[in-house]
């Protein structure tokens, strides 16, 4: 029975460090949608009197899910950190609001200013038809608090350092780093064995996200992704190979004779043999229940794009 009773100490001492000021980090949570809302997490951690949250999802019903969960707990949500302007991270905070009330939204700058615009351009996408089996809820919520690069921020006793990296996965993508968890959130700049969206083009930013993480932490720190299963930086790796590969498909189906139409991009044929290539590539890969060749279609346009700017 001792024995027991020490054994369960040592799980709590391991599970539950103790901040320098003497808040408790009793346990790092995770909350996963389904994949017809693609698979999108929500990271949230216990401090003494409130909690930490990730990421807010896109549907209010995942948040009310995430909402019920943490209630659970018998604490607030004393701050959600939004890691990037895409809906599907910052979606659901009206739905959690309507739960708890008021708390602050931190966010850098560059992902503030991108808000409203992929808010309305998802109600836009989105509602009509109808992809998620609920309407999106059409209530947007701002960030409260801006946040820069090199601040330390503190929720709940709990502090994360800011990393804002620019425009990758996004127009802009921050991560943030617990250090008494050792652990990065890094929102969709980290998503390494599924199909990575680069549509927007970013290409320079996302390469240079990777190597961030590469050169910032250690090659056995857990990344906290945005969506897919938590992985250690090693794993940005074979993210990397896809994005090169995504770069080497585009430019060698460009340079094929035909291949690009009066505005200078591949026509729709050669464009569905090079993402044909690419899903033969990478067929064990997710899609989040989009299609593969939607998601690859738009990293196509995106990987041209960028392509073509740097001929001018
Ligand atoms: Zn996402």
């Amino acid at each position: 029975m001792k024995k027991t009773l020490l054994a369960a100490a040592a799980t709590i001492a391991l599970t539950a460090p103790t901040l320098a000021d003497g808040v408790q980090i009793n346990q790092l949570h995770r909350y996963t949608s389904g994949h017809t809302a693609w698979n999108t997490n929500s990271f949230w951690i216990e401090g003494d009197d409130g909690v930490a949250v990730i990421d807010a999802q896109l549907l209010a019903s995942d948040a009310r899910r995430l909402a019920t969960q943490i209630k659970a707990t018998g604490k607030r949500i004393a701050g959600v950190i939004v890691t990037h302007p895409h809906s599907d991270h910052f979606g659901g905070l009206a739905a959690l609001k309507d739960e708890f009330g008021d708390f602050p939204i931190y966010a850098t700058q560059g992902t503030a200013d991108h808000f409203e615009g992929t808010h309305k351009q998802m109600l836009a996408s989105y509602q009509m038809p109808n992809a998620f089996a609920e309407p999106l809820d059409e209530r947007l919520v701002m960030p409260t608090n801006i946040v820069s690069g090199g601040d330390t921020i503190a929720i709940a006793g709990i502090s994360f350092n800011i990393h804002d990296l620019g425009a990758g996965e996004a127009a802009n993508n921050l991560v943030a780093y617990q250090p008494d968890l050792n652990v990065v959130f890094a929102g969709d700049t980290f998503y390494p064995f599924a199909h990575y969206y680069i549509g927007e083009g970013h290409i320079d930013g996302a390469l240079e996200h990777l190597a961030f993480l590469k050169a910032t932490f250690p090659a056995d720190t857990y990344v906290m992704a945005g969506h897919t299963d938590p992985n250690r930086i090693a794993s940005a790796d074979p993210q990397i190979g896809y994005i090169k590969r995504f770069i080497e498909v585009v430019k060698e189906a460009r340079a094929a004779e035909g291949a690009l139409d009066a505005n200078g991009r591949l026509t729709r044929e050669a464009r569905g043999a090079a993402v044909t290539k690419l899903m033969a590539d990478y067929a064990h890969y997710d899609d989040f229940s989009f299609g593969s060749q939607t998601i690859l279609t738009w990293n196509s346009f995106g990987v041209e794009a960028w392509l073509m700017a740097q001929k001018d």
